[in-house]
C-alpha cells in the first residue's frame, strides 16, 4: 500500500460512485442531473472530511444535530448550503433560522409557528419540507400521510415560512426495492398537494433517499438525497 492510500479518507473515490449512480439512475428514470441535489450528510464527520468533501465539489451538508450544524458551519466556507435533516426542538429554532437553507424534518404546526416567529424576529423567510412519516414506523417522526394536507394548509397560513415540498425517512431494508412504493407515495401525495394551489406553498422539493435506497428514490421523483456512509463511509457513534 503506497502512502497516498494509506492516509486516504476514500471521499474522492466515494463521490465519484455515488455521482456516477446518480447519473445512471437519472438516465434509466428519463431525468436530468440538474433536477438532483446531492446533500453530503455529514453527521458526526470531523470539520477535516466535510473540508475534503468541499474541495471535491460538494456545496450541500445535512446535519440532524442543531450544535453539530452550527459549530462546523463556523469552521467551513460560507458558500455552503446547510440542511437541517433531523428533528428540531422548538428551544433549538432560534440558532437554525437564518442558518440552514432548508429545515426538512417539519411535522407538527408548533414547531412551524416557532420558525415563522423566528424568522419574523430575523426579518426573512424560511423554506422548510413536510416530513411524512410513510410507512407508519412507530420509531419515526413525521405526519401521517392522511393527515398532510390540513398540516399544510394551517402551516401555509403562517407568513415568514414557505412549505417547498416534502421529506421522508423510509424504513432501513435491505433491498431498496421495498422502498419504492414510500418514494412513489411521497411523490402522489405531493402531485395532490400542488393541485390544491395552496398559497404559500410549493411542491418543488421531494427529499428522500439515503445510501441504501437513493437510485429507487431518482427513479421515483427525489430531487434531494441525503447520502452520509456511501461519501463519508460508516459512522462512529462513540466519537460523538
Ligand atoms: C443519517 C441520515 C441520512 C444519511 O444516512 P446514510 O444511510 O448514511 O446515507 C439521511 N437522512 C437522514 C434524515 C439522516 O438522519
Amino acid at each position: 500500500m503506497n502512502k497516498e492510500n494509506k492516509f486516504s479518507s476514500g471521499i474522492k473515490a466515494n463521490l465519484e460512485e455515488v455521482q456516477s449512480r446518480i447519473a445512471a439512475a437519472c438516465t434509466r428514470s428519463g431525468r436530468s442531473l440538474q433536477e438532483i441535489t446531492l446533500i453530503a450528510v455529514s453527521k458526526t464527520k470531523p470539520v477535516s472530511l466535510l473540508q475534503e468533501a468541499y474541495e471535491y465539489g460538494c456545496r450541500h451538508f445535512g446535519e440532524n444535530k442543531v450544535q453539530e450544524l452550527t459549530q462546523k458551519d463556523e469552521q467551513l466556507p460560507r458558500d455552503i448550503q446547510w440542511h437541517m435533516i433531523g428533528h428540531l426542538q422548538r428551544n433549538k429554532v432560534k440558532y437554525v433560522v437564518g442558518r440552514a437553507c432548508l429545515i426538512h424534518g417539519v411535522d407538527s404546526l408548533r414547531l412551524a409557528e416557532e420558525i415563522n416567529k423566528e424568522s419574523l424576529k430575523k426579518n426573512l423567510i424560511s423554506s422548510i419540507l413536510i416530513e411524512v412519516n410513510m410507512a407508519k414506523e412507530e420509531s419515526k417522526f413525521g405526519v401521517a400521510k392522511e393527515d398532510a394536507l390540513e398540516l399544510i394548509k394551517e402551516i401555509a397560513k403562517l407568513p415568514a415560512v414557505q412549505v417547498r415540498g416534502l421529506m421522508t425517512i423510509a424504513p432501513y431494508v435491505e433491498d431498496p426495492e421495498k422502498n419504492r412504493q414510500y418514494f412513489a407515495g411521497l411523490r402522489y401525495l405531493s402531485v395532490d398537494i400542488m393541485e390544491k394551489n395552496i398559497d404559500n406553498v410549493s411542491m418543488d422539493i421531494l427529499s428522500m433517499g439515503m445510501t441504501g435506497d437513493y437510485e429507487v428514490a431518482i427513479e421515483e421523483g427525489a430531487t434531494c438525497i441525503r447520502v452520509g456512509t456511501g461519501i463519508f463511509g460508516e459512522r462512529d457513534y462513540q466519537l460523538v
